[in-house]
C-alpha cells in the first residue's frame, strides 16, 4: 500500500471508529470505480471518491453537484482513503474524525478523457471524466485551482445530460434497476382486464390511442424502431436526441387526421410508404436506461424518469397521465373522441403480456364534439372541472368571536389573495394549523395528508428529515388546493422552505424575531440592527410581519445551500444580534432562560421545519395576516395588528407584492459567510 494512506491512517482510531483500517498492499487489478458519499458531517458535504493507484483518490465537495455547467463547485481534495471505503457506510462516533453519518450517495465506473492515466490527471490538476453511477451521468470537468494547494473546481460539461441545477440526472430512486445488458426481446405488457371508470389515489390514468404499439430502441447513435422496416427519419433523429446514451422506450406510433385524432387507415398508408402524413410517437414507459433495467421500478418512476430524458420534439412526445382520477379523464377523451384510457397501478413494476396492474376502461357512447383536438379537449375539460371542485361547508361558522367574522370570511380573503400567495407555497410541502371550530375551539397541526384527501390534490411521499418513514403530504400548487384547504379551517399554512426535487436545499434562510413577554419595540429594534447587518454584509434582506406577535427576516438564497449551512450562517447573525443588543435580545432557546427578551430564533432553518408565508392570516384576535413591510416602516408606530383580512388586500393594491423578491433575487451566501466571521470575532 503506498505512504498515501498514511494520512488516513494517521487521522483515525480504528478502535473507535467503524471506518475500514487499510489491509495493506491491495493487489487487486486497477479498477475504476467512483463513488460519492453524504457526509454528514459537522457540515453536510459529499465526498468524491475515484479508485485509482490502489486507493480512493478523494474530494469533499460541500454543495454536492449540480447538472447545471454554469455551477462551478468547490472540491477540496482531501487523503486518499483505502479502497475498502468503497463499501463503507456508518455512523462515525462523536469526538472521532468526520463525526457524523457516511451514507453511500452513488455510486458506478468511470473513464478519464484526455489523459495518460487518472494519476497522471489529477498530478496535472485537470480531470475530464465520464461517470456512469445512478445518479451522476455523462462528463464532469475537475480543475486544480492556482489559490489554494487542495481547492478544485467541479463542474458538468455541456453534454447530453447537462441541464437543471439538480444533482440527479433523472431525478428518480434508481436502487431497484438492474445493472444489466438492453434485453434483445421483451413482450410487451398489455391491460390484464377492463373495467369501468374508477378513482383510486394509487392508480394513473392515460389516454388510450388507437395506433401502432412498438418499442423503440437507442444505442448510443443506433435508433431502431423495433418490428418496423421502414425508416422514420423525423422520429429517429429525435429518439438520438434523448437524453441518454441507451433507451428502451414504449409507445404507441399514429398520424393523426385533421382534428387531432388518430387515424388507422392513414397510418397505415404511412406505414406502407404511401404518404407523407406527420408521424407521432406517444411515449408512456421507459424499460431501459443507459446500462439500467428499469422494469423492476414503479410505473410513476418508470415515467419519471421516461419524462426527464425526452428532448423536446412534435414527433417524439410524452403521454403524460392524470393520478388518481379515472373518471375525469375518461370524460375528456370522451369529448375528445377517443376510445378509452387505461388504468395503470402507479407502483407497478414492468411485467411481460396481459396483467391485472394495468386495465383498460372504455369510453361509453359517441364523441361528443368531434371538431375539437385532443389536446384541446383535454384542456377544456380540464378547465371546465376546476371550477366545481371545492364545495365549501359551514360558510357562517363564527371564527373569529371578538370580530364576529366568519369561516366565509376566511374563504374569501384567501380566495381574494389566492394569485399573490400561491407563488410562495408551489412545490412546497404544507402543513396545516386546523382550526375546524374558530380560534377558540379545539385545533390541531396536520403534516401529513389524510385519507380522503380528494385525488386531484397534489401529495408527495416526503420524510421530514433523511432518515424519516416517508408520508404523503400535501403541495398546494393551485387555487383549487388552496381553497380545498381553507375549508378545512386551515387558518394558516405552514410551507417548507425547500421545494419538491431540492428538498435537502432551503430558498431563504429565516431569522425569526420572537418576543413572547418582550415589548414590541424591542422587537422593531433588533430588526433593524438585524437589517443593518445583513446589508452589511453585501445582502439584500426582506421583512415581514409573522402575523401574530413577531418579525420575520429572509434572506433568498440561490440554489444549493444545504440546511446545516443556512443555519449556522443565520446562527452566526442571531449570535452577532444577541451579542450587541444583549440587554434586550437572546438566543437562548429554553422560554424560561430568556428573562423576558426577544428570542432570535434561527433554528427554523432545518428540513421539515415550517414558517408561515407572507398573505396568510394567523388564528389570534383580529384576523392578522403575516405582512411583508418596507424597513423604513421599522418604527414606533409599527404594530402588526394593523394587518388584517381586512386590510391587507388594500395595503397589496396600493403598493404591490413587496416580498417578490423572495421569490425573484436569490443571493450568494459565501461572500456574506466571510464577513460575518469578521463580525463573530470582534
Ligand atoms: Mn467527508
Amino acid at each position: 500500500m503506498g505512504k498515501s494512506i498514511d494520512d488516513y491512517r494517521a487521522k483515525r482510531n480504528f478502535g473507535r471508529t467503524p471506518e475500514p483500517a487499510p489491509e495493506g498492499l491491495d493487489t487487486r487489478t486497477p479498477g475504476a470505480r467512483f463513488v460519492v458519499h453524504r457526509h454528514d458531517a459537522r457540515r453536510l458535504h459529499y465526498d468524491l471518491r475515484i479508485e485509482m493507484e490502489g486507493v480512493l483518490r478523494s474530494w469533499a465537495v460541500p454543495k454536492g453537484f449540480s447538472y447545471d455547467p454554469k455551477d462551478k463547485h468547490l472540491a477540496l481534495r482531501t487523503e486518499d482513503h483505502p479502497l475498502e471505503y468503497f463499501d463503507f457506510h456508518g455512523l462515525i462516533p462523536k469526538g472521532e474524525y468526520g463525526a457524523g453519518s457516511m451514507t453511500i450517495w452513488d455510486r458506478g465506473r468511470y473513464e478519464v478523457l484526455l489523459a495518460e492515466s487518472p494519476a497522471q490527471a489529477v498530478l496535472d490538476g485537470e480531470l475530464k471524466l465520464i461517470l456512469r453511477g445512478r445518479k451522476l451521468r455523462g462528463e464532469w470537468h475537475m480543475v486544480k485551482t492556482r489559490q489554494e494547494e487542495n481547492s478544485w473546481l467541479l463542474f458538468k460539461s455541456k453534454d447530453r445530460y447537462a441541464g437543471l441545477a439538480r444533482d440527479s440526472a433523472l431525478g428518480v430512486d434508481l436502487d431497484l434497476a438492474l445493472e444489466r445488458d438492453m434485453p434483445r426481446s421483451v413482450r410487451s405488457m398489455e391491460a390484464g382486464g377492463s373495467r369501468g371508470a374508477f378513482s383510486d389515489p394509487e392508480w394513473l390514468f392515460e389516454a388510450r390511442f388507437e395506433g401502432r404499439r412498438l418499442l423503440i430502441e437507442k444505442k448510443g447513435e443506433q435508433v431502431r424502431l423495433r418490428g418496423l422496416k421502414r425508416r422514420f427519419d423525423g422520429l429517429e433523429q429525435a429518439v438520438r436526441n434523448v437524453r441518454a446514451e441507451n433507451a428502451l422506450i414504449d409507445g404507441v406510433l399514429l398520424v393523426q387526421d385533421e382534428n387531432g385524432r388518430p387515424d388507422r387507415e392513414r397510418l397505415a398508408r404511412r406505414l406502407a410508404g404511401k404518404s407523407d402524413d406527420p408521424l407521432c410517437f406517444y411515449a408512456f414507459d421507459l424499460l431501459y436506461y443507459d446500462e439500467f433495467d428499469l422494469r423492476p421500478l414503479p410505473l410513476v418512476d418508470r415515467k419519471g424518469a421516461l419524462r426527464a430524458i425526452l428532448p423536446p420534439s412534435a414527433e417524439l412526445l410524452f403521454l403524460d397521465h392524470v393520478l388518481g382520477s379515472g373518471e375525469d379523464l375518461l370524460r375528456a377523451t370522451e369529448a375528445a373522441g377517443l376510445r378509452g384510457i387505461y388504468a395503470k397501478r402507479a407502483g407497478s413494476a414492468y411485467r411481460a403480456g396481459a396483467h391485472g396492474d394495468w386495465q383498460s376502461i372504455q369510453a361509453q357512447g359517441q364523441a361528443q364534439s368531434l371538431d375539437l383536438g385532443v389536446a384541446e379537449a383535454l384542456s377544456k375539460t380540464q378547465r371546465h372541472r376546476t371550477r366545481n371542485r371545492v364545495k365549501y361547508s359551514n360558510l357562517d361558522k363564527v371564527f373569529w368571536p371578538a370580530e364576529g367574522f366568519t369561516k366565509g370570511d376566511l374563504i374569501n380573503y384567501y380566495e381574494r389573495v389566492a394569485d399573490v400567495l400561491l407563488p410562495y407555497l408551489a412545490e412546497r410541502p404544507v402543513h396545516l394549523n386546523r382550526h375546524p371550530d374558530g380560534i377558540e375551539g379545539k385545533s390541531f397541526y396536520q403534516r401529513q395528508a389524510k385519507e380522503g384527501t380528494p385525488a386531484w390534490v397534489t401529495t408527495e411521499l416526503i420524510a421530514s428529515d433523511t432518515h424519516g418513514e416517508a408520508i404523503p403530504q400535501i403541495i398546494c400548487n393551485d387555487r383549487d388546493t388552496l381553497m380545498y384547504l381553507a375549508n378545512l379551517g386551515s387558518i394558516d399554512l405552514h410551507p417548507w422552505l425547500s421545494r419538491r426535487g431540492s428538498l435537502d436545499s432551503p430558498d431563504w434562510g429565516i431569522i425569526d424575531l420572537d418576543p413572547k413577554e418582550a415589548p414590541f419595540g424591542d422587537v422593531v429594534r433588533i430588526a433593524r440592527e438585524t437589517g443593518m447587518l445583513l446589508r452589511g454584509i453585501g445582502l439584500r434582506p426582506l421583512l415581514k410581519t409573522s402575523g401574530a406577535t413577531g418579525l420575520h427576516i429572509y434572506v433568498p438564497l440561490e440554489p444549493g445551500y444545504t440546511y446545516e449551512q443556512v443555519r449556522m450562517f443565520c446562527e452566526g447573525v442571531a449570535r452577532v444580534v444577541a451579542r450587541d443588543l444583549k440587554e434586550i435580545a437572546t438566543v437562548e432557546r429554553v422560554i424560561g432562560a430568556r428573562e423576558g427578551k426577544v428570542y432570535v430564533d434561527y433554528g427554523q432553518n432545518r428540513r421539515g421545519q415550517t414558517v408561515v408565508p407572507p398573505y396568510v392570516p394567523r388564528p389570534v384576535r383580529g384576523a392578522s395576516v403575516s405582512t411583508p413591510l418596507e424597513w423604513d416602516e421599522l418604527d414606533s408606530d409599527l404594530h402588526p395588528s394593523k394587518f388584517t383580512i381586512q386590510t391587507v388586500l388594500r395595503r397589496l393594491d396600493e403598493r404591490g407584492d413587496l416580498f417578490r423578491p423572495a421569490l425573484d433575487d436569490p443571493q450568494d451566501l459565501m461572500p456574506a459567510v466571510a464577513q460575518l466571521e469578521e463580525h463573530l470575532r470582534r
